[in-house]
């Protein structure tokens, strides 16, 4: 109902249910002074029985489909903050998984390899603490636009919390991410954000795992290899990136 509201508009929707409740009012009309064998003129009858709904369909059909309207921009500004990131406009933690995980269930099936990638903001509380939360915030925004210009439309970006990001590079084998982190690093560097005319340098640490067909892992267990080679590459000096391999894991 709502797809019909949205697609004929207000107006004409209102136009149409006024007509249909003229013709119905004056077909049962029709059918009563049939049945009762009322002698009204057949004229001053249909009149009277179409003035009604005349009156009446119009405005309370605007009102209700005002309502309905209402509820569909509600549902989809529910829907928008239930999906998407506020500050950076990427896909929330939630939206991210889901798509994440359904991306996973299919490659399992076209056996096909790709990648996780996290990425975390180097000393991002060093950054608030010296040009202030909002500039911090600005730094998240830029950063947020720049995942989503370096990402292909088959890949997934998204803000899994704080200043931690996750891409899911469809298709793509670990010695295929470095050209791709090293175009993320030319846009931080070509774009800077800025606080009050100067430039807020910052860097970037990278954790990446790669699911090849037959390791029969879980988007988790993938996740989990990314972290670990995160948390490697911060441990390593930051401003890197790490790929994960099992000597990480044992560690
Ligand atoms: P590391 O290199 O080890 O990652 O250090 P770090 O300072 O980046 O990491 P830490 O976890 O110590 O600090 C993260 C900071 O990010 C702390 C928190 O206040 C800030 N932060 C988290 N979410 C937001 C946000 O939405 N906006 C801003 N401006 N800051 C945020
Ligand atoms: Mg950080
Ligand atoms: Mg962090």
């Amino acid at each position: 109902m709502r797809l019909v509201v949205r697609r004929l508009g207000r107006v004409k929707l209102m136009l149409i249910i006024t007509a249909i409740s003229v013709v119905m009012a004056v077909i049962l009309n029709l059918l009563i002074s049939y049945i009762f064998n009322y002698q009204t003129p057949l004229t001053q009858s249909m009149l009277r029985a179409a003035i009604i709904p005349l009156i009446i369909a119009p405005v309370v059909s605007w009102y209700l489909l005002g309502l309905l309207l209402d509820l569909d921009k509600l549902e989809e500004e529910m829907n928008k903050l239930a999906t998407y990131d506020d500050l950076t406009g990427l896909y929330n933690r939630r939206a991210l998984f889901k798509s994440c995980h359904l991306l996973h269930r299919l490659t399992v099936r076209t056996k096909e390899t790709y990648c996780v990638v996290i990425i975390d903001l180097d000393f991002f509380k060093k950054i608030n603490d010296k040009y202030g939360h909002a500039a911090g915030d600005t730094v998240l925004k830029s950063f947020g636009a720049i995942l989503k210009k370096v990402t292909r439309d088959c890949d997934i970006a998204g803000r899994l919390g704080g200043e931690e990001f996750c891409i899911y590079l469809s298709n793509t084998q670990q010695d295929q991410v470095g050209p791709i982190v090293e175009r993320l690093n030319d846009e931080i560097q070509n774009n800077l954000p800025k606080c009050d005319g100067t430039q807020i340098h910052y860097t970037i640490s990278l954790g990446v795992a790669e699911n090849k067909p037959g390791l029969e892992m879980s988007f988790e267990d993938i996740l989990n290899k990314a972290d670990i080679a995160l948390y490697a590459a911060k441990n390593s000096g930051r401003n890197r990136m790490v790929i994960y391999s099992d000597e990480l894991g044992d560690k």
